[in-house]
């Protein structure tokens, strides 16, 4: 009987810790439970991550994204577009396969028959049926497809009533965003708006029967017991955000963070204080649907508030690698949406920038008035301004990134492709190569 055998038997422990050499050690920690953290801060291209550079840290700082130790340029076609779509985008980071734009969980009409791996399911159930534990965080409904793919599949992308439902049934440790409507019935009201659900059934319900605790504001979320097993955060009716332009906002009069949610690094800190629980490890997918829906909206305070939360989850993620070598972190976006570029020429600090670059593209700033955004000093202590010019009001490809750290990331270098995601957070959670 070899050491693993002995240790699965349950035996000798203590004489294993005494014939312990340290490379014997080492072997047993690396033989530790694997779990992946996969961030998915959707729409943020390299030129995204400048423009977070340079408000966060300046031009000489470098954010916890820029130390991840291994980066591939991400490349992700659809079957029938060049472009990802968000769902089609999910469809292949959560089954390792190529999948059509509007696909979620499926293509052709067939719920997907087999995952990259060979499995019958996507990454959720895989793990889940692993004995993993299993959390989900998104910056807008929970039923977007940047988590409920990793799950759920469903032949109308904005069947969100059936994605919620087989959420529950699913029953991931973790759920936090927006979409309490999915979950309600409509005639009933919820802490955020009506419900919408036709089919009668109360979910929120249903998840309590189920274990779960669940909570409906940043405040709720702070004061949860630290040994909750199972935890459902409904923040908003829909999205944890309003959607619009600086402008569009300022004639709403809404602010660009709902106030009774909590942000998206602040769910994903939560989210991994339930899942490091885990005695078999876990699986932690995040995506940040704020930094591409406002992206489309060309609101760069938005793009850029959004991606220092983003940036705020990695350094946490990063924390708790360095106690953990058996954990995997990747961060990826399927798109670029909008296309923001930062823009520093003939940029003057308080002065606004005119409304539009001489080839037409709409400037922003860091309001209505398009005043420049101002720099955090550089290593001379200078603020320098700088503006954002936009190049659409959709999704882009070209300059998407994949980034990552652990054991996952021997599958990110090079150019990789959206279906390579799966094969790192795949390996991170199993150790097999696919
Ligand atoms: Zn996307």
């Amino acid at each position: 009987m070899d050491r693993r055998n002995l240790l699965r038997a349950g035996l000798a422990a203590p004489v294993l810790a005494t014939l312990a050499l340290p490379e014997a050690s080492a072997r047993s920690r690396r033989r530790g439970p694997r779990s992946v953290i996969f961030l998915h801060p959707d729409g943020m291209g390299a030129n995204t991550w400048m423009a977070v550079r340079l408000a966060d840290v300046g031009p000489d700082g470098r954010l916890a994204w820029d130390r991840l130790p291994a980066v591939a340029a991400y490349v992700g076609p659809m079957i029938d577009s060049l472009t990802a779509s968000s769902n089609g985008g999910a469809t292949s980071h959560a089954w390792g396969v190529r999948a059509h734009s509007d696909s979620y969980g499926q293509v052709g009409g067939a719920r997907i028959a087999r995952a990259l791996s060979g499995a019958s399911d996507p990454i959720g159930p895989e793990a889940l049926g692993a004995g993993k534990a299993v959390g989900l965080v998104n910056s807008a409904t929970i039923t977007e497809p940047g988590t409920g793919a990793m799950i759920a599949d469903v032949a109308n992308r904005r069947d969100h009533a059936a994605i919620a439902a087989q959420l529950v049934a699913a029953a991931p440790q973790v759920m936090l965003g927006g979409g309490e409507a999915h979950f309600l019935p409509a005639g009933s009201q919820g802490r955020h708006g009506a419900g919408r659900r036709t089919d009668g059934r109360n979910l929120i319900e249903e998840a309590r029967a189920k274990g779960y605790t669940v909570v409906f504001t940043a405040q709720e979320l702070a004061a949860i017991a630290p040994d909750t097993p199972r935890l459902l955060g409904l923040f908003a009716e829909e999205d944890c955000f309003n959607d619009g332009s600086q402008a569009d906002m300022a004639a709403r009069g809404v602010p660009i963070w709902q106030p009774q949610a909590p942000t998206y690094d602040v769910m994903v800190e939560a989210a991994l204080r339930i899942l490091i629980r885990a005695r078999q490890g876990y699986l932690l997918v995040a995506n940040h649907e704020a930094t591409d829906n406002l992206g489309g909206d060309n609101n760069a305070r938005g793009v850029i508030e959004g991606g220092i939360q983003a940036d705020r989850a990695i350094a946490a993620a990063r924390r708790l690698a360095e106690r953990d070598p058996n954990l995997t972190i990747v961060v990826a976006s399927d798109s670029d949406c909008g296309g923001l570029n930062v823009l520093a020429d003939d940029v003057v600090a308080g002065q606004p920038v005119p409304p539009r670059n001489e080839n037409g593209a709409p400037h922003d700033g860091a309001d209505v008035a398009r005043t420049p955004f101002l720099a955090a000093p550089d290593r001379a202590g200078r603020r320098l301004p700088f503006a954002v010019a936009w190049a659409s009001e959709g999704d882009l490809s070209g300059g998407t990134i994949a980034r990552a750290q652990g054991p996952g990331a021997v599958h990110v270098s090079g150019t990789i492709d959206s279906t390579d995601i799966y094969r790192a957070v795949h390996f991170g959670l199993f150790g097999r190569r696919i």
